[in-house]
């Protein structure tokens, strides 16, 4: 959860989930190239097999040690010394504060490909009794943010040992604060890419994963185009007049003025943006007056904009400031409106998408793969994607039948550890994959 933002991630696995048999996109491919990619497919999969104890030994590592977003300083030291350890080159730390980054130079010319995992936890008491429970108290990897780091990492084992198979470049981000950095600092992927995340060499396309419980382990869920919300934080002040109680007719009486503004903003929702355009304005927080017997003159609403689209995010924001003056000066009241753009959409780029399907789809079966309902929840890999073209899919780790079915952000959240050989196959896969299609010289590249 976000500490100004609201939930970043929270509400797309809280809220109701459609999650309907995926039938899109056809495969595609020559046949020659799908033979060639067998064999590799092949020893990818042995080398995930390979490493599945020592994968759960990994998770749960990060697991018993969480860290807050901005304070991820062993996860990060455990990460770098790790890259180091495997022979990647470049390896950069204190980027974005804790964040990690790394290149793997294939033997083969190619372009660079970039993958995101986040790393921090949340303020959260473990409820679990399990070996690996947290040791920290008040703090849990309640996002599966553990699961993401480890699987990176076995990529990262897995690829650099395959560097002949290469075709270019891989460099792997491992991201701080995904859910928000404490007030008054700065953090997560919009820092990283501040201080360069995406530069030196600038990766081409960015892929990451998220896991979620409300689909079965072996099952991957995606979204082509919007996929979360834009998440947004306002924080609105009427200001009136104050006076007696009895004689509201002297002053102004915020409270009345803002009770409408309420109101007003919704009919946004309902009257002003194209109905078929999904937007939550929601206002979660009322604060005004100070006395029974006395007409306030100020009040505070504080509220977040959720949209899937950045026309409607920059429209309802002016529809606001429209809707905000025309009532108040109705009532002879002004306003202010402090407005913070939060993570953006998360868009997955339907091209980017298409062409990833049919790997998506050779890694868990045609079956397994499942499209969903874009979510109001947000995530900050939105940024990377303001970059460049990206595709955040979704990892499934519940288990109803060893009763895995806690939501993310929950005390009680935990993981089917066998997503994380599937996660490193499939995400090892998807990098080799895009990387032979944009090869030099393939067309469409
Ligand atoms: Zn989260
Ligand atoms: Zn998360």
């Amino acid at each position: 959860m976000r500490r100004r933002l609201g939930c970043l991630i929270a509400l797309f696995s809280l809220m109701a989930l459609f999650v309907s048999a995926g039938g899109m996109g056809q495969p595609f491919g020559s046949r020659a190239a799908a033979v060639n990619n067998s064999a590799r497919e092949e020893q990818i999969a042995r080398a995930a097999e390979g490493l599945r104890s020592q994968l759960i030994t990994q998770r749960r590592d990060f697991h018993m040690h969480p860290e807050l977003s901005n304070r991820e300083e062993r996860t990060s030291r455990v990460v770098a010394e790790r890259l180091r350890a495997l022979g990647l080159e470049d390896v950069k730390t204190g980027v974005g504060r804790y964040g990690v980054t790394a290149l793997l130079k294939g033997t083969k010319p190619g372009p660079v490909v970039a993958v995101r995992a986040d790393m921090d936890a949340l303020p959260i008491q473990e409820v679990n009794d399990v070996p690996y429970k947290s040791r920290t108290p008040g703090v849990k990897h309640a996002c599966g943010h553990d699961v993401h780091t480890t699987i990176e990492l076995g990529v990262a084992e897995i690829l650099s040992k395959m560097r002949g198979e290469i075709n270019g470049t891989i460099k792997f981000i491992f991201q701080p604060a995904e859910e928000g950095a404490p007030a008054g600092e700065e953090g997560g992927a919009a820092l990283m890419i501040k201080e360069g995340a995406l530069e030196s060499p600038r990766p081409q396309a960015i892929f990451g994963l998220h896991v979620l419980p409300v689909i079965e382990v072996g099952q991957i869920a995606y979204n082509s185009g919007p996929a979360m919300a834009s998440a947004d934080r306002f924080v609105i002040t009427v200001r009136g007049k104050k006076v007696h109680g009895a004689y509201p007719h002297d002053g102004v009486d915020a409270v009345v003025v803002a009770a409408e503004c309420v109101t007003a903003l919704q009919s946004i929702r309902s009257r002003r943006i194209d109905t078929t355009e999904p937007l939550v304005i929601s206002i979660g927080s009322i604060q005004g007056g100070n006395r029974y017997n006395i007409i306030a003159d100020e009040v505070k609403l504080e509220g977040t904009v959720r949209t899937l689209n950045e026309d409607v995010r920059k429209r309802t924001q002016a529809l606001m400031r429209e809707t905000l003056a025309g009532v108040t000066t109705a009532y002879g009241a002004t306003y202010e409106m402090q407005y913070e753009e939060g993570a953006a959409v998360t868009y997955n780029e339907p091209r980017l998408v298409e062409e990833m399907l049919p790997t998506l789809r050779r890694m868990v079966g045609p079956d397994n793969l499942v499209t969903r309902k874009p979510q109001m929840g947000a995530e900050d890999f939105s940024y990377y994607q303001k970059v460049i073209p990206g595709f955040f899919y979704f990892l499934g780790v519940g288990n109803r039948a060893k009763g895995i079915t806690a939501q993310i952000h929950t005390p009680d959240f935990d993981v089917d550890e066998e997503s994380l050989v599937i996660g490193v196959k499939t995400m090892a896969n998807v990098l080799l994959d895009y990387l032979d299609k944009h090869k030099a010289g393939t067309p469409g590249s």
